[in-house]
């Protein structure tokens, strides 16, 4: 089912959670146990990240360094298909520029179509870990606002090659990201707006935000959403901090403001199991507000931990 038909027939506030795959050479269990620790808060989705390559250097015998590409968490599409079948949910993989060309999205895609797939959310992607600056293929996209467009257009039937004829047209409903505390490049909040609304001018039908600490900032951001015009449903990311190393890892990693009053309780903790249960609490209160504030859902970014997620459903949903 689409996430807009989720949307629009729910009785109550949505719960859905984000999934890593697992690292190559691991199996699907740790995966298969995430989503039943979390099945009993009834998920209307479940969305899949997707990893770009890495570069590793090696040192050779001449003791040159040489320079290999690794995938290191392949298999969104296997996931989604395993993840669907067995556990009959919403699957969402997370759909990438980076490192793609347009005819391998286009192959991608319709694999998705094929294991029965309704939804994408479509992002430009994070840089190589190593390079630090985007940059897209020479034949793939630069901004997920082109990528959306390859998925709109297939919509329509319109593949790559023009000359195909009597094309099957997917059915892909399409999210997008949103940044409460703006897009780290953005050089201001009304330019990313002006990105995100072009979006959700060309297709796009719900938006899912980055984590955020502070709920201020999500309904700040809402509101000059709807002010510019941008009218879908947006999804509050949340994410509990579980150790005092997120306060700077959360913070240089995703580009988030976390609030004077968590760090300063963090900071004062005594132990790991005390920044937890801070952590916990702290999320607990965003959530208990946002589901008063009737948001569409609670999106929660498990980072492949099931039960810090699980501990905050339990007392919301
Ligand atoms: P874009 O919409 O392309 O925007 C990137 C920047 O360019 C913004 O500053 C925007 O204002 C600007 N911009 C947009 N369009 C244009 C244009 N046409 N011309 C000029 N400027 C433009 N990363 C991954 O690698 N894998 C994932 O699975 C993943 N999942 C995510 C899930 C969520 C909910 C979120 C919030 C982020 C996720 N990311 C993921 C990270 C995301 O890919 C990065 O934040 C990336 O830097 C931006 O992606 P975007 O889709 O917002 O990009």
């Amino acid at each position: 089912m689409k996430i807009t038909q989720h949307i629009s027939e729910a009785k109550d506030t949505l719960f859905s959670f984000e999934l890593l795959p697992p690292l190559k050479g691991e199996n699907i269990h740790q995966i298969n146990q995430t989503v039943e620790a979390l099945l009993e808060f009834n998920p209307a989705f479940v969305d899949v990240t997707y990893h770009r390559e890495e570069y590793v250097y090696q040192e050779v015998q001449s003791g040159l360094l040489q320079k290999r590409t690794v995938r290191k968490r392949p298999g969104t599409v296997g996931i989604c298909a395993a993840i669907s079948h067995k556990y009959n949910l919403d699957t969402v993989p997370h759909i990438i520029c980076g490192g793609f060309s347009k005819e391998e999205t286009e192959n991608a895609l319709i694999d998705l179509d094929f294991v029965g797939v309704e939804n994408v959310l479509v992002l430009r992607g994070d840089p190589i870990r190593s390079e630090g600056r985007f940059k897209g293929e020479a034949d793939g996209h630069s901004y997920a606002i082109d990528l959306l467009n390859q998925v709109a257009d297939m919509n329509q039937g319109r593949y790559l090659d023009v000359n195909l004829k009597n094309t099957n047209c997917t059915q892909f409903c399409i999210g997008v990201a949103g940044y409460p505390e703006k897009h780290f490049e953005a050089p201001n909040m009304a330019s990313d707006l002006r990105w995100l609304k072009r979006k959700v001018e060309d297709g796009a039908e719900y938006i899912i935000t980055q984590m955020f600490f502070d709920n201020q900032a999500y309904f700040n951001f809402v509101k000059n959403c709807r002010k510019s015009g941008i009218d879908i449903p947006i999804f509050p990311g949340l994410k509990p901090l579980t150790t005092k190393g997120q306060l700077t890892s959360l913070a240089q990693n995703f580009h988030v403001n976390l609030p004077d009053e968590l760090v300063e309780q963090v900071e004062k903790a005594k132990s790991k199991e005390d920044v937890r249960a801070i952590g916990l609490e702290w999320c607990i209160e965003q959530a208990r507000e946002l589901k008063a504030a009737n948001v569409p859902g609670l999106h929660f970014y498990t980072m492949g931990r099931a039960q810090p997620t699980a501990k905050i459903a339990r007392e919301i949903f």
